[in-house]
Order: C-alpha cells, then sequence, then structure tokens
C-alpha cells in the first residue's frame, strides 16, 4: 500500500456511492464500494434531478449524466406547477381543476423524473465487475501508524485503503464512527412527516384523472398534507409521493420504511378535492410508508476526520421536499473526486504519512465547499415541506407568499453555480496542500 496511487474505500453503493465510484475510476484512482446488501437494489419509486444536480453528474463523469437523459421522462411542460389541492370543486377530477396558486418556470428539460431502478441499473452497468463487495456492512474503521485505514466488517473480514468514505446513508455507520456514539448528530431524528409512495399504472391514471394531470410534474398543496406526482419510466408509471404530517411517533424502531393501511393516507386526504382523494385511491393497499427522518436538529459539525468522511444522506439527510437530496449527493462526489484528484497528483514521491496528510486535506477541503450548502438544503427541505402543508405561520395558504418562498428556495438549489463550486474547491485544496508539503518533497 506505500506505493502507487492511493486507494479509496466507499461504504455504501447508492446513488451517492456509485456516483462517487465512477468518478473516481475516470480520474484512475483505486476505488472499492462496500456494500451491506446482497446485490445493487433501488426501491420502485420515481426520482428528480434539479439542473444543478445535472450539472454535477455532467462534472463528475459526463457518462452518468448520458445515463440519466437515457432514463429521464421529460415533462409536458417546463413549468412546475404548485396547486391547491385541498379547494378544489366537483366530484369528478377529468372534469375539474385544482386551483393554479403559481408556477416556476423549469428551462427546457427541466427537473425530469426517471425511475430509480433503470437509473441505477444504467449506472452499475458503467461500474467495471468487483468494484462493488457485497455483503460487507461496516462495523468500525481503524487508523495505523503509517496512515492507513483498516476497515472491519460484520463478518468479521477486514480491508485496507487510505480513505474511507461513508456514503451508507441516513442511518449511517461511518457518521457515528466519525462523530462518536453518543453524539446528539450522530442519528437522523424523524421529522413527523411520512411519504406514502406508490408507481400508478399510466394508462389507469390517465383514465381516473385525464391526461394534463399525469403528464407532468405537479406538486398539489393543502392543510397538513401535500403530494408530488410526476411521470416516469418513459411516462408508462405515474410517480406518487404523499406526505402526511403525523405527530405521533414513528412506530417502527429498527426500519424507516414499512407497509401502512392505505386508509389512514386517505383519512389525511379525505378534506381535499376529487384529484388527490382519487390518486391516493389509486394507490396500492397496503401502501409503502417512509417516515421522514433527517439531520435537522444537530447537523454535524464536520464531515471529515483524519482520512474518513461522509457524503450524500450520511452527511446532510434531508426531508425530501425539494428533490435535491441526491442531487446534493452528487454535488459532493464532484467535489471529492477533484479533491482525491489534486491529491493524487502530488503524490509521486510521497512517503505514507505524506500521502496520508495530503488525503486528510483534500478530506478537510471537501468539508469546507459543501458542508455550508448542505445543512442549508437540510434546514430548507423542513421550511419548505411545512410551507406546502400551510403550517408557515407567515405565509399560510396565501399563494403570492407560497411562491415567494419556493421561487428563492428553489432558485438556491437549481442555479447553483457548479463551476465556481469547482474553481473554489481547486483554490481552497491548492493553498491547504501547499501548507502541508511546504518544505517536503512530495510535489511532483
Ligand atoms: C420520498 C422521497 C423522495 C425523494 N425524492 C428525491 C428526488 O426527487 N430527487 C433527489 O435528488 N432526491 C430525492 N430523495 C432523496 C434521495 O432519495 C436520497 O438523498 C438519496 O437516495 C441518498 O443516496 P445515498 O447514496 O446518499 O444513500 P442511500 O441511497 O441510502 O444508500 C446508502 C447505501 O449504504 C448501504 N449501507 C448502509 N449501512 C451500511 C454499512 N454499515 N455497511 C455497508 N453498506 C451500508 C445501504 O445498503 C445503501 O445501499 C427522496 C427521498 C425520499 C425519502
Amino acid at each position: 500500500m506505500a506505493t502507487d496511487p492511493i486507494e479509496v474505500a466507499i461504504v455504501g453503493a447508492g446513488i451517492t456511492g456509485i456516483t462517487l465510484a465512477l468518478g473516481l475510476r475516470a480520474r484512475n484512482i483505486r476505488v472499492r464500494i462496500f456494500e451491506r446488501a446482497r446485490d445493487l437494489h433501488e426501491i420502485g419509486a420515481g426520482i428528480g434531478f434539479t439542473p444543478n444536480a445535472e450539472w454535477a453528474m455532467r462534472v463528475v463523469d459526463p457518462r452518468i449524466h448520458a445515463a440519466f437523459k437515457r432514463v429521464a421522462t421529460p415533462n409536458a411542460s417546463d413549468w412546475f406547477q404548485w396547486v391547491d389541492g385541498f379547494h378544489e370543486a366537483g366530484t369528478d377530477p377529468r372534469e375539474t381543476e385544482e386551483p393554479l396558486l403559481f408556477k416556476i418556470y423549469l428551462g427546457e428539460r427541466g427537473f425530469e423524473g426517471c425511475h430509480r431502478a433503470e437509473f441505477l441499473g444504467e449506472l452499475a452497468r458503467l461500474l467495471p465487475e468487483g468494484t462493488v463487495v457485497f455483503q460487507k456492512s461496516l462495523e468500525t474503521v481503524e487508523t495505523l501508524e503509517d496512515g492507513a485505514q483498516v476497515l472491519r466488517f460484520q463478518d468479521g473480514s477486514t480491508a485496507r485503503a487510505h480513505a474511507v468514505i461513508g456514503c451508507d446513508g441516513i442511518r449511517s455507520r461511518m457518521r457515528r464512527l466519525l462523530l462518536s456514539e453518543d453524539h446528539p448528530g450522530a442519528s437522523a431524528h424523524y421529522s413527523h412527516k411520512y411519504a406514502a409512495r406508490g408507481l400508478i399504472p399510466m394508462d389507469r391514471a390517465r383514465e381516473a384523472l385525464g391526461e394534463a394531470k399525469v403528464a407532468t410534474r405537479l406538486m398539489h398543496l393543502g392543510p397538513d398534507a401535500h403530494a408530488l406526482t410526476f411521470p416516469v419510466a418513459q411516462g408508462s408509471l405515474l410517480n406518487v409521493v404523499a406526505f402526511v404530517t403525523d405527530p405521533r411517533p414513528w412506530p417502527h424502531a429498527d426500519r424507516l420504511t414499512a407497509p401502512g393501511r392505505k386508509a389512514d393516507v386517505a383519512a389525511a386526504f379525505a378534506g381535499f378535492g376529487p384529484t388527490m382523494r382519487t390518486i391516493i385511491d389509486l394507490l396500492p393497499d397496503p401502501i409503502d410508508q417512509w417516515a421522514v427522518f433527517d439531520l435537522y436538529d444537530h447537523p454535524p459539525e464536520t464531515y471529515a476526520r483524519g482520512n474518513l468522511c461522509i457524503a450524500g444522506d450520511a452527511a446532510h439527510a434531508a426531508a425530501p421536499h425539494h428533490g435535491a437530496g441526491a442531487g446534493c449527493g452528487i454535488e459532493d462526489a464532484a467535489v471529492l473526486c477533484a479533491v482525491l484528484e489534486m491529491a493524487t497528483q502530488r503524490m509521486a514521491a510521497a512517503t505514507s504519512q505524506e500521502k496520508a496528510a495530503l488525503t486528510r486535506v483534500a478530506l478537510e477541503t471537501y468539508d469546507a465547499i459543501r458542508r455550508e450548502r448542505a445543512q442549508w438544503l437540510v434546514d430548507s427541505s423542513r421550511a419548505i415541506g411545512n410551507l406546502y402543508e400551510w403550517q408557515d405561520a407567515q405565509a399560510g395558504s396565501d399563494a403570492a407568499k407560497c411562491h415567494d418562498e419556493a421561487f428563492w428556495r428553489s432558485h438556491r438549489i437549481w442555479d447553483y453555480d457548479i463551476g465556481a463550486m469547482m474553481q473554489q474547491t481547486a483554490t481552497v485544496f491548492e493553498a491547504r496542500a501547499a501548507a502541508v508539503t511546504k518544505g517536503s518533497d512530495v510535489k511532483e
């Protein structure tokens, strides 16, 4: 391990881990992903990517962006529409319209959705065989004197790497190792909203709701519940995510998802108009319920310690109301690829200790660049979820006020200048690395 470029261990083969691995491989950095599950899997649900996420994909590896575009379903309209799902008169959704509250321009082919499993399948095809090591559930990481990291897995096996990046999701083991077990930020907390998710065959959805309501991205607002719908899988499925505020504790301590009674979800939307009631009616029973956990209450005060770091939901698990959590993980991957590439370029004649120091600087730079924006997303996601359920004390159900909030918050995510982020990454890394290597022989 003391010669050649560094090897990076990624924990977790979700969207963040796989994207990062592809980016590192494209930069000739050795990488393995250690994944707890038996195989690559994604849930049967949709996901959308905002413009910043698409830009970050291109920076990590243009093949990732091409993969997304291959499976993305264009919206029928370039406008994202927020409608009043509550005050809709009438009984037949094919003859009624949810009042338009406001709309925001997405740009041409902006914020498209896709089927998660299809996207992951496309990404997996790009990964060389053997990159992901399955059935490896991380328990601990030990740092040796020469800076090497030893990962220990539940099955008793070990692996070595120079850097370990935890992309292990909301219930991250790496976050616990990085912050310590009893740190209040070590665990995500329940936001007291859950999401009922489902995919409705498009012919059924079209027949019940009419073409206009199924062909594009719609956010249906109302009191204490709201829903997002958009087409996926080349328009063959309607993706539904229906959120419900629930003041009770999440009943399943050991898992974030569980099948639930459709009647409970229907009760939350009982006072809504015919469109929302019909959408819930079209969902299966029992229905998949996802507890919305996030890192709002106790954000990690760092994403990096020594040669360990966390990325994606492990670092900034956010409520999904902006539809931007995975995109934020891809932004992380863009920065991690850049800093690790710059670090390895300085390692030609480096000793183990010098490699370890440069790797540490790379991860500290990542933390410096990413944490503020990612934590803002966590905070804003809570705020926007409340806004969509008319729980915001200032805005209530006032369409103009809701528009103003949604507009600036959305644009702060969508319009993020990934190019400027990458430039700043290079500047910060070079300044920090110069300080580390000053007087030493590690520069090429
Ligand atoms: C209802 C809902 C809708 C959403 N919609 C969107 C959207 O439209 N757009 C968007 O950008 N985001 C969306 N998100 C957020 C997005 O799903 C997440 O941000 C993203 O999937 C996180 O990816 P990740 O790779 O960081 O983590 P995960 O996908 O959670 O992957 C973590 C991986 O780590 C593995 N793992 C865990 N522990 C260990 C261990 N100890 N050892 C080894 N492996 C381990 C897991 O098995 C898993 O494979 C939504 C989320 C929800 C809940």
